[in-house]
């Protein structure tokens, strides 16, 4: 055996940490607080609906992809996927309806249709889509040899024209008032984000590499605890990890919150860094930079509290992800919608009963909307049965009929990821910082390690600042390579 390591967690990362480790040669023990895997990589039952609370966009999904291996290594895949048609859609308040097709030739002509005028706006968007069709680059500069990151940071940057507007920014060349509103918020109706970020993604999609994990997010999960289980990895649910042992400047364990201490050479962190800090390290071990990167996230997180719908029609034939424009703004949960996301599962038949869909609709709202009313259960249930009916009122003027179809209503907020998965403002788990890209492209955009602690490493969110499956679950990868060369172990995947 190398060595014993616990692990806090059993999120992408800490699962990944625990399969790696296993691989490696490691006794491994993962705590898990909860009595599932995957942490945000969550979806649960109502009425025979599966409501799926992460997955949008999967990156890694087919063979010729790093990140596939990266799956493959986890036990993710292969497995059954469905690939959509388009990266999002977009409605109108007049019933125009822009998808955002992942077929080039498709797209192309359908903008056209769409607004004759734009050509040339039309042309330079297909460009810039082709740009970035036809190969890996985030898996070839986040898991490549030094040489293959090098050379698709070089192809990178001779996409560099398309890098640097946001869109916001790209969104104004369109002439067409739908258009021009609709391109802002093609990525998750974030205007700020740069372009390039879009362009990236779609193109993941065009190369078949995006798909959806069919049974949603928690089924992936429990694939990659498989892996960990067939291993000898031990995991141990409803365990909640309350302080990590520390004797000499050095982690020697955890004690949970049953009292019980338990031991190992190593321990790794998957749980919020914030608390893994300033709580289960009683807020020692940090210097400015970690004291900064502890202050309080801000108020507001995008798509972070949730209506799910379980509705009597069936939606197979309506888009993966849609954006409703709104004529009229409405007030919901505390924020003024000029627009409502929503991802429409009818494309994959196990998520509903026959003949039935489910609708996810992501709001914009404040943390702090949601903490006044902690104390309040009835106050706090009134409002998340206010902000589902308002979703349902906005809802059907794009499906009329919808508000007498729902057979389920679910709304977790901010305070339900918190107490799931205990994050801060539910999963905004990042540390305050800005990202450097060349160490964000890398995998490790935050730290793994804290000043004067040995014997341990943060894996997830807190190590990677990346918010997504594979960018968590390389970070495990990273803590296991960083621990065998600490140890000077070879580093080995099987
Ligand atoms: C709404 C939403 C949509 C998303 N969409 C996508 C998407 O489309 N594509 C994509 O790639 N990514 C997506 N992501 C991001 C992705 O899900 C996350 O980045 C990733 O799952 C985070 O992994 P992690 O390793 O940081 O662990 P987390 O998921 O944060 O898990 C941490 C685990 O630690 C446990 N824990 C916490 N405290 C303790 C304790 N004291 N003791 C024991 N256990 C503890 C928690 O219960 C949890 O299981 C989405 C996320 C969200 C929230």
């Amino acid at each position: 055996m190398a060595g014993s390591i616990i692990i806090i967690g059993a999120g992408m990362g800490g699962l990944a940490a625990g399969i790696y480790g296993r691989m490696n040669g490691f006794e491994t023990k993962i705590f898990e607080a909860h009595s599932l895997p995957g942490g945000q990589c969550c979806s649960w039952k109502r009425e025979g609906f599966t409501f799926d609370g992460c997955i949008h966009h999967l990156f890694g999904c087919a063979p010729g992809s790093r990140i596939y291996d990266l799956w493959r290594e986890l036990g993710a895949m292969p497995r059954e996927m469905v690939k959509t048609v388009e990266c999002t859609s977009i409605a109108s308040p007049d019933g125009r309806l822009f998808r955002d097709y992942y077929d080039l030739e498709k797209l192309e002509s359908h903008l056209k249709d769409l607004a004759p005028g734009d050509a040339a706006a039309i042309d330079a968007y297909i460009r810039g889509c082709r740009a970035f069709v036809g190969n890996d680059l985030l898996g070839d500069v986040m898991l490549g040899t030094t040489a293959e990151r090098t050379k698709a940071l070089v192809s990178m940057a001779v996409r560099l024209t398309w890098m640097m507007p946001s869109m916001e920014k790209f969104g104004k060349r369109f002439k067409d008032p739908f258009l021009r509103r609709a391109f802002p918020l093609l990525v998750y109706s974030a205007p700020s984000v740069p372009l390039f970020i879009h362009l990236v993604r779609h193109g993941y999609g065009v190369n078949g590499l995006i798909q959806w994990p069919v049974g949603g997010a928690l089924r992936f999960a429990l694939s990659i605890e498989k892996r960990y289980k067939a291993l000898g990895g031990e995991i141990a649910y409803n365990s909640k990890v309350e302080r990590i042992l520390v004797e000499n400047g050095r982690a020697v364990g955890v004690k949970l919150a049953d009292g019980s201490e338990h031991r190992a050479d190593i321990v790794i962190s998957d749980a919020d860094g914030r608390k893994t800090i300033m709580e289960m390290l009683e807020g020692r071990f940090v210097d400015d930079k970690v004291r900064k990167a502890c202050a309080e996230p801000p108020d507001t997180t995008a798509w972070s509290v949730h209506v799910y719908l379980g509705v009597k029609r069936d939606l197979a034939a309506e888009p993966s992800a849609l954006i409703m424009l709104l004529d009229d703004p409405v007030e919901i949960a505390g924020h003024r919608c000029e627009s409502l996301e929503m991802q429409i599962f009818g494309f994959d038949k196990t998520m509903a009963p026959a003949g039935k869909g489910v609708i996810k609709a992501e709001l914009f709202s404040d943390y702090s909307f949601w903490k006044r009313l902690a104390g309040d259960r009835a106050g706090y249930e009134a409002e998340k049965a206010k902000a589902a009916d308002r979703t349902i009122d906005v809802l059907e003027r794009h499906f009329p009929g919808l508000r007498a179809q729902v057979e389920t209503v679910d709304v977790p907020t901010q305070l339900t990821w918190e107490r799931y998965m205990g994050g801060t403002h539910g999963f905004a788990n990042m540390p305050t910082k800005k990202v450097s890209i060349w160490s964000g492209l890398k995998g490790v955009g935050g730290d793994m390690t804290l000043p004067g602690l040995d014997r341990f490493y943060f894996v997830g969110v807190w190590a990677s600042m990346a918010g997504s499956l594979f960018g968590n679950a390389l970070s495990g990868r990273l803590a296991i390579q960083a621990l065998c060369k600490r140890l000077k172990l070879p580093f080995k995947v099987e």
